[in-house]
């Protein structure tokens, strides 16, 4: 006997991931569900004050073109823009115990920017408002319980109730305990570092540069805020979890300090920080994303160093890709919910992910090795590519991922539009 389920797709998770793909998928041509135990609090449509750091939300991410498109194209981006969103024109990495540096310059690709730092709670705050335009059931529930029924999968609530559906996507997170729950096996290691994050005030403008200097123990990396007269940062400082420990516990005058001296001071002395947070690095990724009746996006996923800004790229990729699936499915008139369906995401995806993972790896160790000859090697590749100018424009123009996300999702609006109305701040 057939039995009809409550859902097509149940989307896990309301973070970034799952509010986009909510966007993506929920415009009436599925019986849509959205579950998260804490969604976001009613859209505001002005700009939060910017007085102190403070007003800002502690955790961003740097996005790249091709998020900023998928974004552009599910309608968050103008509400995103009218709020609050810091483009950056250039990048300057340096390294702790060399002289070497390397420089990416917007203008020398012809773009208006290389990206935009944003608060997290800004771009889930517009996904939610596209999401509550849309026919989604918002569940405000976590979900406790996983089982399959035939080709229908039941999620237990943490009230008791139950909803059963043809496809759940697992959105939920680093941790998730839908993957948990599902046991989809992962592999993973921790970086035995944390990531102390903080919004500061420098005594110089940050000049629209995203910085990071390796240290020893780990990158530090300076992301310019839109606010007064710039000059407010978000920082992520990534160390070992004593460090982060005597950092977090250290009044905010000599956090400032030791900030600055190991900034190098590049923007003069830090004189203001806001409460400061420390969060703990690891490197994860699942063996499988799918099985019959579930697929895995983003953090649930795969996690990965935030040295070079990419998690909720990769993140955003994986829902535009799934979603572009799922479409092209139901435009063939396949059965969306069918296991090769989700097979196709697993293989368009999986490689770049564990290609971006691997590189960033070998980021993370180059830069962390202190042996002599590594350091030579580093410093000596810093300057030589540095100077290499093509081949430094094509290492940014990688970076922006804008050949990955599938066609359906760009906007097709000229990104010179975005620089000259005003729209970014
Ligand atoms: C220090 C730091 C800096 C970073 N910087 C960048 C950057 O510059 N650029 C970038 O691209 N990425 C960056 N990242 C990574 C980025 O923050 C993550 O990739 C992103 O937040 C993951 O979003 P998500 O929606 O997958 O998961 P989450 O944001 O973790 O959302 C998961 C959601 O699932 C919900 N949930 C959990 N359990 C349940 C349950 N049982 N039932 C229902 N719902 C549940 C939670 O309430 C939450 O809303 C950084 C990460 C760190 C730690």
């Amino acid at each position: 006997m057939d039995v009809t389920p409550d859902f097509d797709i149940v989307i896990v998770g309301g973070g970034m991931a799952g509010a986009a793909l909510a966007c993506a998928v929920g415009r009436g041509d599925w019986r849509v569900a959205l579950v998260d135990p804490v969604p976001p609090a009613p859209w505001q449509d002005e700009a939060p004050a910017s007085q102190g750091p403070e007003d800002y939300d502690r955790r961003v991410v740097a996005l790249t073109r091709a998020s900023e498109e998928f974004l552009r194209s599910l309608g968050a981006w103008e509400q995103m823009a009218a709020q609050r969103i810091s483009p950056y024109q250039g990048m300057y990495v340096w390294d702790a115990d060399g002289t070497a540096h390397i420089e990416f310059q917007a203008a020398d690709l012809y773009e208006p920017s290389l990206g935009h730092i944003v608060e997290n709670r800004i771009v889930t705050g517009a996904l939610w408002h596209q999401v509550r335009q849309l026919p989604v059931q918002i569940v405000s529930q976590k979900v406790a319980g996983f089982a399959r029924m035939g080709e229908l999968v039941r999620l237990t609530l943490g009230d008791g109730s139950s909803l059963t559906s043809k496809l759940v996507v697992a959105a939920d997170g680093a941790e998730s305990p839908l993957r948990r729950m599902a046991a989809l096996p992962t592999r993973e290691w921790d970086y035995e570092q944390h990531g102390i994050v903080a919004t500061v005030v420098t005594e110089k403008p940050h000049q629209r540069t995203a910085w990071q200097r390796f240290l020893p123990e780990g990158p530090l990396a300076f992301l310019p805020l839109h606010g007064p007269d710039d000059r407010y940062c978000s920082i992520v400082w990534s160390t070992t979890p004593e460090q982060a420990r005597e950092l977090l516990a250290m009044p905010d005058e000599a956090f400032c300090a030791a900030l600055g001296d190991a900034f190098e001071q590049r923007l003069g002395a830090v004189v203001g920080v806001s409460r400061r947070q420390a969060l703990p690095l690891r490197q994860r990724h699942a063996k499988h994303y799918v099985q019959p009746g579930i697929a895995l996006v983003a953090d649930a996923a795969h996690t990965i160093h935030p040295l070079a800004g990419q998690g909720i790229n990769l993140g955003f990729l994986d829902v535009a890709v799934l979603a572009d699936e799922l479409l092209r499915a139901r435009e063939r008139g396949v059965d969306f919910a069918r296991l090769s369906v989700l097979q196709r995401f697993q293989r368009r995806r999986m490689g770049h992910n564990l290609a971006t993972m691997a590189a960033m790896e070998g980021f993370k160790r180059l830069f962390g090795a202190d042996p002599l000859p590594l350091r030579w090697m580093r410093n000596t590749g810093m300057r030589w590519l540095n100077e290499q100018a093509w081949l430094k424009n094509q290492v940014a123009a990688l970076a922006l991922a804008q050949d990955m996300l599938p066609k359906r999702w760009l906007s097709g609006v000229p990104q010179e539009r975005v620089a000259t109305t005003g729209l970014a701040h």
